[in-house]
């Protein structure tokens, strides 16, 4: 402030916490946490103090990584549409980073001193297990309390302890190099895990396709999102969003053809495992959706939306499928 600089913090709270339980630990193929912790509240800070949007510098590098040498020194972030990144570091080795900070008297962190040599998140699916040795170390507390989330995992799914000691986790489906460590140490480890809160069954009937879900369809909170599908009309517990036919209070849903009958499992699932993050309010053109305070889930303005559905094309929950997408920073 003192130099007219405003400082604007985007804080995440409880969110990875809270998410965990809905996607299931991250992975480097997995890496719904980034949207959910950093992207979704960058989004909101920046739709919030600079509506026109903004450019952003950050310092990654193209020595970190194939999969950053091979990115752009500036691009547009889909999952933060109101930004243009940048890194001006984007050619700089290590060293010239250090002789930078060493030649300027600059403050750097501490840790780097600890055996550090990169610092993000203490949980990051992307460290080696040389990093988490030195967590386990240095910050006990911080990988214990990971390890017990882990745990409560590994036991869900069914898997060895082997999951856990030699960060099998960090894969959501095993890269072949991790499958061929698996066998090599004679490990049963599955090709893939996977967690999905709100299933559905879909299947053609003739005159459409019927949606079996694994929870009943609450009215109200169906109504809460479902213009995003169409116009809505309701009829006692049927609730008609676009073209299909949600019956509130059952499992039950109708569908005219296979892409509405996906787009209301869509729906459905956004409504229930929505974690907050808020990359579609950034997204969204009409200014039609914000989180509620108190549920920290999406709600949709009736007045205000137009049914584009562009709020559909960046949620985690639904995009965060494949290696592809899932690793994309
Ligand atoms: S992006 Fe906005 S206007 Fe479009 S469907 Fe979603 S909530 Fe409605
Ligand atoms: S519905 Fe919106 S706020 Fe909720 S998880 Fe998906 S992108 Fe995030």
């Amino acid at each position: 402030e003192p130099k007219g600089i405003k400082f604007v913090v985007a804080d995440a709270g409880d969110a990875f916490w809270r998410a965990l339980y809905v996607f299931s630990p991250p992975g480097r193929d997995y890496r719904w946490c980034c949207k959910v912790t950093k992207l979704g509240p960058i989004t909101l800070a920046i739709k919030e103090n600079y509506p026109k949007g903004v450019l952003m510098f950050v310092g990654q590098r193209k020595y970190e990584s194939i999969k950053r040498f091979k990115q752009p020194r500036v691009w547009r972030n889909e999952w933060v549409p109101n930004e243009i990144g940048a890194s001006p570091i984007f050619h700089w080795r290590a060293i010239e980073v250090w002789l930078y900070i060493f030649s300027r008297k600059l403050p750097y962190n501490p840790l780097y001193e600890r055996g550090f040599d990169r610092i993000g998140c203490f949980l990051c699916p992307s460290a080696s297990l040389a990093e988490f040795e030195r967590l386990k170390r240095e910050k006990p507390e911080l990988w214990e309390k990971w390890r017990k989330a882990l745990e409560h995992w590994r036991k869900r799914f069914g898997l060895p302890e082997e999951w856990i000691t030699y960060g099998f986790w960090r894969w959501k489906k095993l890269s072949k190099g991790e499958k061929a460590i698996a066998g090599k140490l004679g490990v049963d480890i599955p090709e893939e895990r996977s967690w999905e809160p709100v299933k559905v069954k879909i299947e053609e009937t003739g005159g459409g396709y019927e949606l079996e879900f694994n929870t009943v369809l609450n009215k109200k909170r169906l109504l809460q999102v479902a213009p995003i599908l169409g116009e809505v009309s309701v009829e006692g517990d049927v609730v008609r969003a676009g073209e299909v036919e949600f019956f509130t209070e059952t499992r039950m849903a109708k569908a005219p053809d296979e892409m509405e009958a996906v787009s209301a499992y869509y729906l459905v699932k956004r409504a229930y495992e929505c974690v907050g993050c808020g990359v579609c309010v950034g997204k969204c053109p009409e200014e039609a959706l914000s989180i509620d305070e108190k549920s920290k889930k999406i709600v949709v303005d009736w007045n205000r939306c137009t049914h584009c559905r562009e709020c559909m094309e960046v949620c985690p929950l639904l995009k965060i499928k494949n290696p592809e997408e899932g690793s994309q920073l």
